[in-house]
């Protein structure tokens, strides 16, 4: 049937009518028979199973039996009547009970008339009874175009209120089935038709909505999920192209002196090989015509501050300018602190940018980025702000990107200023006002992982690389979960670590920094640590967010310097810290933690040569869920492992950057239970977009059409980001 005819609106449908269709629209977004054909089951209902009366067990879930009606009677309760029908088979006999609706149910029950009735039985004195069960004779029954297996469709409390059962849903699929003599055009070429051994569109629209069995369901199902995911594949892939054949990046052609000298004379150990091809994919991407613009993910500790170094070399080796933005004071400082030590020795002029920078340094910053001088900023928000501006911005990079909205993302876009060509360029052909308007290099890096197969479908627009290795020799850290009534046992082990020489964090939940429970419990806290922890053999240092700026980098260096053996924290240590000499984590009221936070604060620690600990106290009162997290990080260490279980946990729409993907509006496919499907559909749409980039081969005729009649009605490119 063709696609101008299912764009006609629902209230067309025979047994539709203007009420209906206005519920359907409201309920269940339904407007033309394609929504209809398009609203998939949510389950199924094996209805190939007959019982008799006398095989009914206590426990038995729905069942569906055949007999007659002898007896319609009404029985007085509390509040109002209860309907009561005699239901017998040749076995025995059971009641059907009905608590509201009497009048119109009482009307249209027909007495010794064969019912196929279906529901659930309760055993009630002495008998059988199945409250409101769903029944039709059996003569309809047989006529009608069904299937054993029966669909559960999407419903909503007000819908089956206003009469719009499970049961009309199906009458009105059946009525579209019959209008459309179940005739559908096909939406997928016969290549992958045949590479897939997928069913027709016809049969699998049929027998997702009337499967004879679950083998054929289970076909019709994988056809309909492969359709779904391949065209959002194929959506965000030719975006991707797009984006790079439109979108111009100053090609880095050049390799030079300050990488070169770096990596031969200053990189202190051998790169894992995962770091040297991650490094190649942004070599690659830098030496393209095209703008970089790709996400680096990696795990808590897998290195990725060298990567970022390295790469920004190349772009000073190409006479640019780079800069490198982290969310938070603390982070950015260290990164500065690390790279400064390497830049002394190349000779390159580096800088630190944020909030508590002094009037007068921040204006020499600025004007050594305008005229040049400056060649690395480090830096937080601050790098946003309308007075930096650069000479000629070459790569921007910004760690733990999930702290970023989008829209600082595209800020960094507008940051380069060019004015004069940059040297060594072979290709002079650019105008200066083309130069302008490039915008730099751009790559985002992460420590959240995010499921490939979601990262896949949700960062359409950026390319991925991951450093999926940690660096070698690290030991794996030691995670147990401890009641809070072991607290001083736990006390104890922090002692004997302390008199090893390591250090310890003990970080609190503070979820909102304004919530005054939570900084009373680490206050509280505090307290009892300083009393078990007694000046002068023990120092203490405290940071959280109440703590101006200045007072809490004091704080945080007197730790990194190994002046203080305790931390007690806050979040505010979650990202990135890296002190190798501490070996403890304790987590306290860890029950209130995500689990990527817990994976995030547990990499604070395993960073040295020793063995390290997490310990994650809570109380005894443990959700599912919370139970199931806690599990979760005593069992692996495994970043992505633990993003898959979080995944499960929270569904996708709590991970960023879903909302505007269009995952959450699948109508058949799961992001999660799909995603091998997800990945075979993925890596059709490249292979076809690469050898016909827009479709217009004889071969892909179907996919173009298709794919316009999709975007036509639904255009997924304007709720990507
Ligand atoms: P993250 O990916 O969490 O940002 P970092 O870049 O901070 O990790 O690296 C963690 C630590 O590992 C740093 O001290 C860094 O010097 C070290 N490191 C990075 N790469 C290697 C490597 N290939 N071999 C040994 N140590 C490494
Ligand atoms: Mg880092």
């Amino acid at each position: 049937m063709n696609t101008n005819f299912l764009q006609t609106p629902i209230d067309y449908l025979k047994g539709v009518g203007p009420n209906r269709a206005d519920l359907l629209r409201k309920e269940l977004g339904l407007h033309t028979y394609q929504d209809l054909i398009n609203l998939f089951p949510n389950s199924y209902i094996d209805r190939t199973q007959y019982y008799k009366i006398n095989q009914l067990q206590r426990n038995s879930s729905e069942v569906q039996i055949i007999g007659q009606i002898i007896d319609v009677h009404e029985v007085p309760q509390k509040r109002g009547k209860r309907l009561i029908a005699r239901f017998q088979d040749d076995t025995g006999d059971m009641e059907l009970v009905w608590f509201r609706g009497h009048k119109w149910i009482r009307e249209s029950l027909k007495l010794d008339k064969e019912y196929v009735i279906f529901g659930k039985t309760n055993w009630f004195n002495g008998k059988y009874n199945m409250p409101h069960p769903e029944m039709e004779l059996l003569e309809d029954y047989k006529k009608n175009l069904r299937s054993a297996m029966q669909p559960i469709y999407p419903s909503t409390e007000k819908l089956s209120n206003k009469g719009i059962s499970n049961r009309v849903i199906s009458k009105l699929m059946q009525q579209l089935f019959t209008e459309t003599k179940g005739k559908f055009t096909e939406t997928l070429s016969d290549n992958l038709i045949s590479e897939f051994k997928l069913v027709s569109k016809s049969d699998a629209l049929f027998n997702v909505h009337f499967p004879k069995n679950q083998e054929l369901l289970s076909r019709a199902e994988y056809r309909l999920k492969f359709e779904e995911l391949f065209y959002i594949q194929l959506q965000l892939i030719r975006k991707n192209l797009i984006h790079k054949s439109k979108i111009k990046g100053f090609p880095f052609t050049i390799v030079g002196d300050y990488f070169n000298t770096f990596f031969k004379t200053h990189l202190a150990f051998e790169l894992t090989n995962a770091q040297k091809r991650v490094l190649k994919e942004i070599r690659n991407d830098l030496g393209s015509n095209a703008q970089m613009n790709r996400l680096l993910q990696g795990d808590v500790g897998s290195g990725k501050t060298i990567v970022a170094l390295m790469s920004m070399l190349i772009a000073l080796d190409n006479g640019y300018q780079a800069c490198f933005m982290a969310p938070t004071e603390i982070l950015s400082v260290q990164h500065y602190n690390v790279l400064l030590d390497i830049c002394n020795k190349l000779k390159i002029s580096i800088k630190l940018l944020t909030g508590s920078s002094k009037t007068l340094e921040r204006r020499k910053i600025h004007e050594a980025l305008e005229n040049g001088g400056l060649q690395i900023l480090i830096g937080t928000h601050a790098l946003l702000e309308d007075k930096v501006k650069f000479k000629n911005l070459g790569l921007a990079i910004i760690d733990e990107q999930h702290r970023f909205g989008v829209a600082q993302r595209s800020k960094l876009w507008k940051k380069g200023s060019h004015l004069i060509p940059p040297k060594g360029r072979k290709n002079k052909s650019l105008t200066s006002k083309e130069i302008k308007g490039t915008p730099p290099h751009i790559l985002v890096m992460t420590a959240t992982p995010i499921p490939r197969t979601l990262a896949m479908s949700v960062y359409g627009d950026l390319d991925i690389s991951i450093i999926d290795e940690l660096p070698p020799g690290r030991k794996s850290i030691k995670t147990v979960h401890r009641f809070d009534k072991n607290r001083l046992k736990v006390f104890r082990f922090i002692r004997d670590e302390i008199a090893k020489g390591r250090q310890v964090y003990i970080v609190y939940p503070l979820i909102q920094e304004s919530a005054t429970m939570d900084y009373k419990d680490l206050m509280d806290g505090y307290e009892s640590i300083v009393r078990y922890f007694p000046l002068p053999d023990y120092q203490i240092s405290i940071v959280h967010g109440r703590m101006k700026p200045a007072d809490k980098d004091y704080e945080m260096q007197r730790f990194i310097k190994g002046e203080t053996q305790i931390m007690v924290a806050t979040t505010v240590i979650e990202v990135g810290v890296d002190v190798p000499n501490a070996s403890v984590m304790i987590i306290e009221s860890a029950e209130r933690f995500g689990l990527s936070q817990l994976h995030q604060l547990r990499g604070r620690v395993g960073r040295g040569a020793e063995q390290s600990y997490c310990i994650l106290m809570t109380s005894y009162k443990l959700s599912n869920d919370s139970k199931t997290r806690l599990e979760t990080m005593v069992r692996t260490n495994d970043g992505f492992e633990i993003a898959e279980v979080d995944l499960r946990l929270r569904g996708p729409g709590d991970i960023m950057g879903t909302q505007q993907s269009g995952v959450l509006n699948l109508k058949i496919a799961d992001i999660i239970k799909d995603s091998d499907i997800l990945q075979h559909a993925r890596y059709y749409a490249k292979k076809i977009l690469k050898s016909d980039p827009s479709l217009t081969s004889p071969a892909n005729k179907v996919l173009l059409l298709t794919y316009k009649q999709i975007t036509k009605y639904k255009n997924i490119w304007n709720y990507i980001s």
